[in-house]
C-alpha cells in the first residue's frame, strides 16, 4: 500500500517534470533560433558543426536544470496552496460523515489570499453548524417524546396491575379503569399533536385557503367549550367585530383558537373570566384571548412556544406542551403574529394578528 503510494508519487513527479521539460525546451529553442539567426544575418557569423554541437549539449543540460527547478517550485507551491487546504477540508468532511458535527475548519489566512478555499471553508463551517443544530433538535425531540410517553405508560401499568386484584369494589374497579382510559387518551392526544406538528413542519404548500368570516369561526370554536366553562364556573365575555373576512386555511386557524381557548379555561380558576375580542385595523384582524387565571412569570413566558415545554406543572396531566408550539408554527406559515402578556397570579392575554382578505 505504502510502496504503491510511493510509486504513484514518483510517476506524478516525472509527469510534471516531463511537462516542464517540453515547455522549457520549446521556449528556449524558439528563443535561441531567433537569436542565432539574427546574429548570422546581421554580423555574418558562420557556424560550424562543432560550434552548434557544443552549444546544443550545453543548452540541453540547461533545459534539464531549469525544468528541474520549475518542477520543485511547482511541487512546493501545490503542496502549500492546494494539497494542504484540500486535505484539511477532506479530513473534516470525513469526520462529519462519521456523525461528528462539531468539526470546524480554521480559515486559511487572515488576509484571504486563498480566495476559493476560504469560501469553501466558510460554506463547510456553515453546513456543519446547520447539520449540528438539526441533529440536536432531532435528538432532543426523540428524548422528549420518549420521556413524555413514559409517564402515561407507567400510570396505565400501575392501574392495570391494581385491576388484577381479585377482590375489588365496583368503585375501585371503575376508578382504575378510568385511570387506564385517561392514560391512553393522553398518549393518543400526544401522538395526534406530534403528527400535526410534523405535518406542519414538513409541508410547504397549503392549498386549502378560502375566504371566510373570522368572527363566525371564533364563535363556533368558543361554543365547543360551553360544557367546560359551565362546569368550571367561568364567565365568558366576548366583543367580536362583524363581517371580518380573512383568507386562510380555516382548519389550521381553528387549531390556533382551540389551543388558546383550552389553555385559557385550563389555567383559570372557578369564578374567573375568559374574554375574546376581535377588532380590525386597515390591513389586519386582531384577536385577543384574555383570562384572569394563574398567569405566568416572564421566565416561563419566554419558553411557552417551545415543543414539550410546560411551565405550569400542576396542569401537566391535561396537556403535553405541544399546543403553543403548534400555534406558533401555524402563525409562521400564515405570516401572522402572536404575542403574549401575562402577570403571575393575575392573568394572561394572547394577541393574534392576521392579514385581512
Ligand atoms: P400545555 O398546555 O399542554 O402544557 P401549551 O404548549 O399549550 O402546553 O402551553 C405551554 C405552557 O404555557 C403551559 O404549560 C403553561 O405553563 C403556559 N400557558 C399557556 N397558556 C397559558 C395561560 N392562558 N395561562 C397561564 N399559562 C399558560
Amino acid at each position: 500500500m505504502k510502496s504503491e503510494k510511493y510509486i504513484k508519487g514518483i510517476l506524478k513527479g516525472l509527469n510534471r517534470y516531463l511537462t516542464f521539460f517540453l515547455v522549457v525546451a520549446f521556449a528556449i529553442t524558439c528563443c535561441m533560433m531567433l537569436f542565432v539567426s539574427t546574429l548570422i544575418d546581421n554580423l555574418g557569423i558562420v557556424l560550424t558543426d562543432q560550434n552548434v554541437n557544443a552549444a546544443a549539449v550545453l543548452t540541453f543540460w540547461n533545459v534539464l536544470f531549469i525544468s528541474l527547478i520549475f518542477t520543485v517550485i511547482d511541487v512546493i507551491r501545490r503542496k502549500l496552496t492546494v494539497e494542504r487546504p484540500v486535505k484539511r477540508i477532506t479530513d473534516a468532511a470525513e469526520k462529519m460523515a462519521q456523525g461528528d458535527f462539531t468539526v470546524r475548519i480554521e480559515p486559511q489566512s487572515r488576509f484571504s489570499i486563498y480566495g476559493i478555499f476560504d469560501r469553501i471553508i466558510t460554506c463547510f463551517n456553515k453546513l456543519a453548524e446547520e447539520l449540528g443544530s438539526v441533529e440536536t433538535l432531532r435528538t432532543d425531540f426523540i428524548a422528549n417524546v420518549s420521556h413524555e410517553m413514559k409517564t402515561p405508560l407507567a400510570v396505565m401499568q400501575n392501574y392495570g396491575t391494581l385491576l388484577q386484584a381479585s377482590e375489588l369494589s365496583d368503585e375501585k374497579r371503575i376508578e382504575y379503569a378510568k385511570g387506564v382510559a385517561d392514560g391512553s387518551r393522553r398518549l393518543a392526544d400526544m401522538m395526534t399533536n406530534i403528527l400535526k406538528l410534523n405535518r406542519l413542519e414538513n409541508q410547504q404548500i397549503y392549498p386549502q385557503t378560502t375566504e371566510f368570516d373570522l368572527g363566525e369561526q371564533l364563535c363556533e370554536c368558543l361554543l365547543q367549550y360551553e360544557n367546560v366553562w359551565e362546569k368550571a364556573e367561568i364567565e365568558i365575555d366576548t366583543d367580536i367585530a362583524e363581517n371580518v373576512k380573512v383568507r386562510a386555511d380555516a382548519e389550521l386557524l381553528s387549531l390556533v383558537w382551540n389551543n388558546l381557548f383550552s389553555n385559557a379555561f385550563k389555567f383559570t380558576e372557578a369564578g374567573g373570566i375568559v374574554s375574546v375580542t376581535l377588532t380590525v385595523t386597515d390591513h389586519h384582524a386582531i384577536v385577543k384571548v384574555r383570562d384572569t387565571g394563574c398567569g405566568m412569570s416572564p421566565e416561563v413566558g419566554t419558553h411557552i412556544f417551545e415543543k414539550f415545554y410546560q411551565g405550569d406543572t400542576s396542569h401537566s396531566v391535561q396537556g403535553n406542551g405541544l399546543g403553543l408550539a403548534l400555534v406558533k408554527r401555524v402563525m409562521d406559515i400564515m405570516q401572522g403574529e402572536i404575542g403574549v402578556e401575562s402577570t403571575l397570579g393575575k392573568g394572561t392575554t394572547f394577541t393574534v394578528k392576521i392579514r385581512r382578505a
